[in-house]
Order: structure tokens, then C-alpha cells, then sequence
């Protein structure tokens, strides 16, 4: 089944490498909507993950040296190129993902503006003076591009991943080459012909798909790449480290999450119910922000349940190029079964299901959104990243209480809490061990503040000026003899 795109040479069967397509079309790219079979890209390997990898580190020299305004410039015209584009990058995203196609396009949004402002940002990137232990002596503190940044991403946010590592590199002077995931190539290739078309110079942004641990194993080796983007899963994170040790490289790691979501009794539980159902039910729950745990105070609870429950009857699941779906597919089957499994963990050690609880009449990888009550901490759920469209609620009395069940986990990404109290606004958001609060809000990404996370839940930060610190090196120069 061939997409409709209004430019249908965004759509590419080829790798992207030193400003040329190569490689031939070999594996398939599955719709989880349908099961049709959308698209075809190479299978790279070691040898060609190498020859990529020399490639930027060739581009980097040329690049770097461009004047900030320069890079600005072409930087921005990616950014053009992708919102003239973003109906067909949110259709081809839609199709290899499936999150609703308003999502998409709201994806696609939030990639850009990653683009447009590190564009900005890169004529920011200032070094300084610092005050001198020598009267014939100056310090100068130079901010230069790290060097050849290898990235890999998930297929949750097949578009946004890539921006938020590639802009403020770019922007920076580096050059990258991006492995993304296996399910989601086609949005990669897309924006890789949208960065040929800005002008973006040969061998600069370089796009590799094919076998994760053939190309994983060269990108974290090769001695040209200083250092290791990566946005997935925790385990996988930690192999890239240990894999990186060998030649000390600088690791930037984006992982998992098991994010609390805490109702107090004083919260406005109607703005609470809305918070929820964004962090929990966006992309079918597939976020490393997704509201894992829902935390909600005894005197509300019953409310806060019903509240809930009401809405997510209300969300619409199919194929999310349909009008009026909110809920697509999940992306696979390992990702359904862990949901079923988490479930039965569930109402096995007592939970109840309030709402849902079933794989969708629609059959695939469809699922019933669904609320658990009267969850307890000894089950799974409050312990691993879900990953899917489940809202188990937990019940709590007091407040010390509830931030030492938040912080109970080794993960630290993003939680959420809802209170008019300004006293336990400031107590709660600094006693929660993660390096996201959203306080009243559901929703908290944007390319203006600094995304990250603490413990097993990564290090580095992606967004704002904060940023930028990732993709370069500072340099001392002591010039004496004055
Ligand atoms: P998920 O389970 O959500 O797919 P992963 O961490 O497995 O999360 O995947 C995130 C990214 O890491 C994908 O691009 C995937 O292909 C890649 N990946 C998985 N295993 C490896 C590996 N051994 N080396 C390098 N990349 C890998």
C-alpha cells in the first residue's frame, strides 16, 4: 500500500550517507495499524556504519570551522524545509508509529522547533575570560564543537528524537551519524532528504539503518566518535556505556522513566483528570514521561477513579489516520505482551479493573485503555515502565508518605503533582528525586527548558541553552607573556 504524500520523493528506500543514497531496499517497514507493508530500507552493517563514521569525521573539519552565522543559516533552512513539509513527515510517521495522525503533527511541531531554536542558539555559543592568577597572564575559556556525535533513538517519537540531538549539534559544529530504530527508519530518511535540500553540507548529518548491534558495536568503538547520543531503553543504555568505555567517550543517555503522577486532596481534580489523561494516554502510553504510577490521596481517591475513568471512556482507539482516533496500535508484539503481563501481575496480587483490561476488538496490537484501582506497591507497575495504555491507581494518606513511595525506584526521568498548596508545591517538587516536575501540567516537554533525567534514568540534557553544553568541549588557553 503506497502512502499518499503530496511529495512522494520524502519516502526513501536508501541510506544516507556523505550526501548520497546508497545501499539497497532489503527490509520491510510495517504500518502497526494495518500490517501493510509501507516501505523497504538497507540492512547496514559494520563495514558501511565505518565508512559513515569516516565520512562525518572527514565533513567535521569544514564544518566547525563555518562561522556560527553560517551554520545558523543552513540549520534554519531545515527547519523551513520540515514545517513546509509536515503533512507528509506526519503521514509517514503515523504510518510506521501509529499514533494518531494529530499527534503526529504535533510530533512533527515539536521536532522542528528543536531545529529552529538551536539554529538560533548557534550564535550564542559563547566562550569567556576568567579572572587571572598571573598579572602577564590571561584565561580564555573556548567552547568548541565536541566532534563526531554518534546517535540512536526509539521509535516512540520517530521525528523529535532525532532533532533534539541533531539541532544543537549541528548547531554547535559537530557532525553526526544517527542509527534510528528499526521500526521507525522512513521519518529518519525523510528528514535526512530535508537536510540535503537545506543545504546542509555532504557528510555533516549522515542517516544508518540496518542491524543495532553491527552498527551500535562501530558507533560506540570508532575512535572518530567523541562521543554516544542515546535515547531508549535503560539496558540497552547501559551496554552503549560499557561498550564507549574502551575509548572513553562522553555518553549523553536519555532512559527510561517510571514517572509518579500524584494527586493531592487539595487539587483542582478536574485539571488533575485532564493532566493525567495527556501524560498517561499520549502515544498509547509509549513515553519515557507517560504517567506510570497515579498517585491519588485518600480523600479524593474515589473521585479522582471515577473522574478518570469517565474520560478514558471517552478516547477512541483504531487506525490513527482516522478521524477522530486518540489511541493507535502499540508498537509491536513483545510491547502488548508486557502490558498483558503487567496486568496480570496486577489484578493476580489484587488490583481491580475498573475500565478496559483487554487486547481491542480491532485485534493487531491494539489494546483497551484501561484503569486499575486499589494498586498496590508489591506489583509490577509500580516498579517497571509500563509502556502502554494502563493507569493503575494507587492510594495514599500523607504527603512524606507519597514522595517516598515517588522516589522509590532507581529511575529518576519526570513526575507530575497536583496541589494548590504553595508550601508543599516547593516541599513536594524539591523533595522528588527526578530531573523533570511537572506541578500541575501533564505535559512538560518543550525545546525551551532542559529534558533529562537522574539515576538509571540517564545523565545530559536535551533543550534550552543547557543543551548546547552536550556538543561542546571547553578549552583553556592560559596566553602569557603579556
Ligand atoms: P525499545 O525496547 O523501546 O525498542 P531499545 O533501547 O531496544 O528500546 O531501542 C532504542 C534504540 O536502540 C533503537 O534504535 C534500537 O535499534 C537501538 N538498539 C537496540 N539494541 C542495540 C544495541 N545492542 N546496540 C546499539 N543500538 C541498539
Amino acid at each position: 500500500t503506497k502512502l499518499k504524500l503530496i511529495d512522494p520523493t520524502l519516502l526513501k528506500d536508501q541510506c544516507y550517507v556523505d550526501g548520497a543514497w546508497i545501499g539497497s531496499p532489503q527490509t520491510d517497514v510495517t504500518n502497526p495499524a494495518t500490517g501493510a507493508i509501507i516501505g523497504r530500507v538497507p540492512h547496514f552493517g559494520a563495514d558501511e556504519t565505518q565508512a559513515a563514521v569516516d565520512a562525518a569525521a572527514a565533513a567535521f573539519k569544514a564544518w566547525a570551522a563555518k562561522t556560527a552565522k553560517e551554520r545558523s543559516k543552513l540549520v534554519r533552512q531545515w527547519f523551513e524545509r520540515i514545517m513546509a513539509h509536515r503533512d507528509d513527515l506526519a503521514l509517514i510517521l503515523t504510518a510506521e508509529q501509529g499514533k494518531p495522525l494529530a499527534e503526529a503533527k504535533g510530533e512533527i511541531d515539536y521536532a522542528a522547533s528543536y531545529i529552529e531554536f538551536y539554529a538560533e542558539e548557534a550564535k550564542r555559543i559563547a566562550g569567556e575570560t576568567l579572572p587571572s592568577h598571573r598579572a602577564d597572564a590571561r584565561i580564555l575559556v573556548l567552547r568548541q564543537p565536541t566532534g563526531v556525535i554518534a546517535a540512536i533513538t526509539p521509535w516512540n517519537f520517530p521525528a523529535a528524537m532525532i532533532t533534539r540531538k541533531a539541532g544543537p549539534a549541528l548547531a554547535a559544529g559537530c557532525t553526526m551519524v544517527l542509527k534510528p530504530a528499526g521500526e521507525t527508519p522512513l521519518t529518519a530518511l525523510a528528514l535526512a532528504e530535508l537536510a540535503d535540500r537545506a543545504g546542509i553540507p555532504k557528510g555533516v548529518f549522515n542517516v544508518v539503518t540496518g542491524g543495532a548491534r553491527e552498527i551500535g558495536g562501530v558507533l560506540t568503538s570508532h575512535p572518530a566518535i567523541r562521543m554516544v547520543n542515546f535515547t531508549g531503553s535503560t539496558e540497552v543504555g547501559k551496554l552503549l556505556m560499557r561498550q564507549a568505555s574502551t575509548t572513553v567517550k562522553k555518553m549523553a543517555l536519555e532512559l527510561g522513566g517510571n514517572a509518579p503522577f500524584i494527586v493531592f486532596d487539595d487539587a483542582d481534580l478536574d485539571a488533575a483528570v485532564e493532566g493525567a489523561m495527556v501524560s498517561k494516554f499520549r502515544n498509547m502510553g509509549q513515553t519515557c514521561v507517560c504517567a506510570n504510577r497515579l498517585y491519588a490521596q485518600s480523600g479524593i481517591y474515589d473521585a479522582f477513579v471515577e473522574k478518570l475513568t469517565a474520560a478514558v471512556e471517552k478516547l477512541k482507539v483504531g487506525n490513527g489516520v482516522e478521524a477522530g482516533v486518540t489511541q493507535g496500535p502499540l508498537i509491536n508484539d513483545k510491547a502488548i505482551t508486557k502490558v498483558e503481563e503487567h496486568l496480570k501481575d496486577a489484578t493476580t496480587k489484587g488490583a481491580k479493573i475498573v475500565l478496559g483490561g483487554h487486547r481491542h476488538a480491532l485485534g493487531g496490537t491494539f489494546f483497551e485503555p484501561t484503569v486499575l484501582s486499589g494498586v498496590t506497591a508489591d506489583m509490577l507497575v509500580a516498579r517497571e515502565e509500563t509502556f502502554g495504555p494502563i493507569a493503575p491507581v494507587f492510594k495514599f494518606e500523607t504527603e512524606e508518605e507519597v514522595i517516598a513511595a515517588a522516589n522509590d525506584t532507581e529511575f529518576g526521568l519526570a513526575a507530575y503533582f497536583y496541589s494548590r498548596d504553595i508550601g508543599r508545591i516547593f516541599r513536594v517538587g524539591e523533595g522528588l528525586e527526578y530531573g523533570m516536575v511537572g506541578i500541575n501540567s501533564g505535559l512538560i516537554s518543550t525545546e525551551l527548558a532542559p529534558f533529562g533525567g537522574v539515576k538509571e534514568s540517564g545523565n545530559g540534557r536535551e533543550g534550552s541553552h543547557h543543551g548546547i553544553d552536550e556538543f561542546v568541549e571547553k578549552k583553556y588557553l592560559l596566553v602569557a607573556g603579556l
